[in-house]
């Protein structure tokens, strides 16, 4: 290690500090916030995609028809239509049953299309890039780096120390 330029001591410390200025740092770390909530929502999609909704959703379908439900009762509950109460009257308390439980089986899917569609499409793949790179470029912006600083007059030495 060279000596101090500025008094010619020899007693120089290694710190580690940011490469950029304060503002700078900070808006690393914002990048770097932002680009891992993306990876969070890629996570959530990866999860919905590997769900059983549509397979869910046929099932129930034929859960009703089967418990002899009417197929405009069905139809109302898989267009997401509201189901009269004068439809309902005339089921039994089984049917009932069924019919509620596929109306939350069909909003639960609904849901995950969603989160499917977001995730599936080419805007959240334009997101994905734009998070890499932000990623990227947050983490040049925190980076930091080892500089050689005079323990005497606090002068810091021209050029990187070695690491
Ligand atoms: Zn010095």
């Amino acid at each position: 290690m060279s000596p101090c330029p500025s008094c010619n001591s020899a007693h120089l410390v290694l710190r580690r500090v940011y490469r950029r200025g304060s503002l700078a740092v900070f808006f690393g770390y914002c990048l770097l916030l932002s680009s891992s909530l993306v990876g969070v929502l890629g996570t959530m999609g990866v999860v919905a995609t590997g769900s059983d909704g549509d397979f869910g959703a046929a099932r129930t379908r034929s859960a009703l028809e089967a418990a002899g439900v009417p197929e405009q009762v069905a139809e109302e509950v898989f267009t997401r239509q509201e189901v009269f109460e004068t439809e309902l009257s005339s089921l039994g308390e089984a049917q009932r049953r069924l019919v509620r439980e596929a109306q939350m089986a069909v909003a639960d899917s609904g849901a995950r299309d969603t989160i499917e569609r977001f995730t599936g499409g080419n805007g959240f793949r334009a997101l994905v890039v734009a998070a890499v790179t932000s990623g990227l470029l947050g983490w040049i912006l925190v980076r930091k780096e080892r500089v050689a600083q005079c323990s005497s007059c606090g002068a810091f030495a021209p050029g990187r120390a070695a690491s």
